[in-house]
């Protein structure tokens, strides 16, 4: 089995589920008492925040690329940086290590082509949903990508950095997803992205008939699928 290099706490919320879930899978794969081998190196949220805040992604960049080769240095044969946003940077900590990155948008592209779906709609941070590095790299691959209008982008940012990634799950935001997420439907979309880890602990598949694109669960399984191959 190989170890799986995580570089986690953007947020811990989230990387409390990849932990969960790689291991859930391993034991599904492997039965007994079996468990994955992880390297996880993670980060204080706030230091980043504040990167991202003030537009510093360069500096946001070393810090992950310090944790990539912190979980490379105890053995970690491949690594996922645990959110969606951070992946703006995922080329500068690809370049620090000399292990493969799991890039969590191809990973996400390829379940949804495999599902036929070609125009998708996508939910995340503002950074996620606004800029290029995420969007443009499921439109190269051939996909279609909507995106909320301008006011309901920022209800879907406000309420991943000041409820979810504080561990506050309310009713009242999850009808305003749903809300947002059936906008998305009637504008074209096949489906959703959850293209913000901490998405899933609001909405999930017992929650709307839409089909769903779990971040974190796509991740997590493709990772455990690399460790075991
Ligand atoms: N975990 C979130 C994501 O997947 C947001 C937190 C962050 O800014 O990294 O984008």
């Amino acid at each position: 089995m190989k170890t799986i290099g995580l570089i986690g706490g953007m947020s811990w919320e989230s990387t409390a589920l990849y932990y969960r879930w790689i291991n859930e899978g391993v034991r599904e794969k492997l039965g007994g008492l079996h468990s994955a081998k992880i390297a996880l190196a993670s980060v204080d949220f706030a230091e980043i925040e504040a990167l991202q805040h003030s537009g510093d992604w360069d500096s946001a960049g070393e810090l992950l690329a310090q944790a990539g080769r912190a979980t490379e240095a105890v053995g970690a044969d491949f690594l996922l940086i645990c959110t969606n946003t951070m992946h703006r940077v995922a080329d500068q900590v690809a370049t620090a290590v000399s292990i493969p990155l799991l890039h969590l948008a191809d990973a996400t592209a390829d379940r949804i082509l495999a599902s036929g779906m070609d125009t998708i709609g996508l939910l995340g941070t503002a950074y996620t949903m606004e800029q290029d590095f995420y969007r443009g790299r499921l439109e190269c691959r051939g996909l279609n990508v909507l995106v909320p209008g301008a006011d309901d982008r920022a209800i879907i940012h406000r309420v991943i950095y000041e409820e979810l990634c504080l561990g506050q799950v309310l009713d009242s935001s999850r009808a305003e997803y749903l809300r947002i997420i059936d906008d998305l439907v009637a504008r074209g979309a096949g489906g959703v992205i959850e293209g913000c880890t901490e998405i899933t602990l609001l909405v999930d598949d017992s929650h709307t008939d839409v089909p769903l694109f779990d971040t974190t669960a796509i991740h997590a399984e493709e990772a455990v699928r690399l460790a075991l191959s």
